[in-house]
């Protein structure tokens, strides 16, 4: 039995984006705590109360509790792990020769993999062939 992972392409730009802008937001909360706490001889509570106190100015008049940020962020990374996770599409392939089946005249035949459309060997009709027996 062989497995092929195969990622869909748009499901991984969504999800590599989304990590992206969560990793960026994060960052940017990172680097503006940063010259405040980084005196401070416990950093990590320190960096705590600063995100949950101090408040950013994205644009001019619009200002937001860093801790929105860092929560949005957060949101963004598990968005995007979660996307690149789920977006993968799995699919089994058995190994061995299967035998197909035309749905017009019930003839089946071997065939080495499975396919969506084929061309009949015994009536030559272009049929979707069901699988018998893999
Ligand atoms: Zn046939």
């Amino acid at each position: 039995m062989r497995v092929i992972v195969r990622r869909k392409l748009s499901g991984h730009v969504v999800g590599v984006i989304l990590c992206l802008v969560g990793l960026f937001l994060l960052f940017m909360v990172f680097w503006r705590a940063w010259p405040n706490i980084s005196a401070s001889s416990n950093v990590l509570p320190s960096l705590w109360s600063y995100i949950l106190t101090e408040q950013a100015t994205l644009v001019s008049g619009v200002t937001l509790k860093l801790s929105y940020l860092c929560f949005v962020g957060a949101i963004f990374v598990f968005a995007g792990v979660f996307v690149l996770v789920f977006g993968r599409q799995i699919v089994y392939l058995s190994g061995g020769p299967i035998v197909l089946q035309c749905p017009y005249c019930r003839n089946s035949w071997k065939a080495r993999r499975a396919m969506g459309w084929a061309e009949c060997p015994h009536c030559r009709k272009f049929i979707h062939p069901q699988v018998m027996k893999t």
